[in-house]
């Protein structure tokens, strides 16, 4: 019996990961739940997995679940705060961690899941590519297990060989290959790129996600903050990450080696698999995901990534050469350009301007602790706010 803490529960990511769970009872139980605001689904979520703790956002949120929990007659202990997420994230009484809060938010209570040496399922993976080192550090010297969630780097997992997971160019790895739909916008008119509302930017073709997420993906930044992750994750050089546009999303990612051969992993585009696949590993389990009908499908396109459609996918392969801690001024100022284009203050294009911008006025400081990775963060959020007015 695995137990779990599901961080960011009543999002997406969590949603799936419940759906997965609720299939294998005599596999997981739930330890702890975590959701910012949404408080009825996390009640709901309470009901249904009886897990032993529940962390929300707020006092105001925590009296709110509260009653509900007390109506319900459960017996789920209600606690709010980025402590409280830190605690459930490292607690004895969990196994495995899902990593699925958006945004720099999730990095404290990621890194505590990795400090505590848990079997850690990574999908928050903005907190990768703001802490990179220092994350990866945390997972060596505790000895956690860490297990892509993203569907790219979770393909690429699978399709490196056991234990070689880090892959240094030794073993025989060339190039990985991330895959990349390409987004809402991936034809679309430039000229018309300033007409872009949120609602289009978050109606992804492919995939069903956060809004975050989704505009991450419109303006391909999703695949930038990914090509840092595949970094980290994997030991590649930004020399050895290529993207190649494949509008399909059948293919997940693949792995080229230096004998010819490029393994991929393929599926329908539904998290659950990923998800189901990180959970049981090295096992297999069911995830209530459809096998792909390749008949039906009929055929798989893949092109080149045009860089100046997407900006933001050159900013992401520069920061990567920068280092220091450009990757998480990047990170900032993308979380604070995505949220003024989805409150209608700021055109699509502009997204990737403000990011250019910001980097271009915060000096990449080099890292050493989180501390001062987390100040530059701030250092970054400001500016670019300040580049709102
Ligand atoms: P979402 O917006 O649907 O859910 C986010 C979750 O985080 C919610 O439970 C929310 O309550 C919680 N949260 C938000 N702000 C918080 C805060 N300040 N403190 C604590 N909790 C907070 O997002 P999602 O689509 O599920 O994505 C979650 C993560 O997984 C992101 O990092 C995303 O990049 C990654 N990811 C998602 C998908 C996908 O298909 N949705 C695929 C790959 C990777
Ligand atoms: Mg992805």
């Amino acid at each position: 019996m695995q137990s779990l803490t599901i961080l960011g529960a009543t999002g997406s990511i969590g949603v799936s990961t419940l759906d997965v769970v609720a299939r294998h009872p005599d596999r997981y139980r739930v330890f702890a739940l975590t959701g910012q605001t949404r408080v009825d689904l996390l009640a709901t979520q309470c009901a249904q997995f009886h897990p032993e703790v529940a962390v929300v956002g707020s006092a105001e949120a925590a009296a709110q679940l509260q009653a509900l929990i007390k109506r319900d007659g459960l017996g789920t202990e209600v606690l709010f705060g980025e402590q409280a997420l830190c605690e459930v994230a490292s607690s004895a009484s969990c196994d495995t961690v899902m990593a699925a809060i958006v945004g720099a938010a999730g990095l404290r209570p990621s890194l505590a899941a990795a400090h505590a040496g848990k079997k850690l399922l990574l999908a928050n993976k903005e907190a990768l590519v703001i802490s990179g080192q220092l994350f990866m550090d945390a997972v060596a010297s505790s000895g956690a297990v860490l297990l892509p969630i993203d569907s790219e780097h979770n393909a690429i997992f699978q399709c490196l060989p056991i234990g070689y997971q880090r892959v240094p160019p030794q073993h025989g790895i060339r190039k990985i290959l991330l895959t990349a739909s390409g987004g809402p916008f991936l034809d679309r008119d430039l000229a018309s790129f300033d007409s872009i509302t949120p609602e289009q930017a978050v109606a992804h073709p492919n995939w069903s996600m956060g809004r975050k997420i989704s505009v991450d993906s419109a303006t391909m930044m999703n695949k930038g903050l990914e090509v840092i992750e595949a970094h980290w994750l994997f030991g590649a050089s930004a020399a050895q990450i290529e993207v190649v546009i494949h509008p399909q999303s059948v293919i997940h990612s693949m792995v080229a080696y230096a004998d010819g051969s490029v393994l991929a992993q393929l599926g329908n585009p539904d998290m659950r698999t990923p998800i189901a696949h990180a959970l049981a590993y090295p096992e297999r389990i069911d995830s209530g995901v459809d096998a792909i009908d390749l008949a039906r499908i009929g055929q798989l396109d893949f092109r080149k990534p045009d860089f100046l459609r997407f900006p933001c996918l050159q900013l992401a392969f520069d920061v990567l050469q920068s280092g220091g801690c450009a990757p998480a001024v990047l990170n900032a100022a993308n979380e604070i350009a995505v949220q003024a284009f989805l409150d209608g203050r700021i055109g699509f294009s502009r997204i990737a301007q403000l990011i250019a911008e910001t980097l271009h006025r915060v000096p990449s400081a080099a890292v050493d602790t989180l501390d001062s990775l987390l100040a530059q963060d701030q250092v970054a959020r400001a500016q670019a706010l300040a580049l709102l007015h």
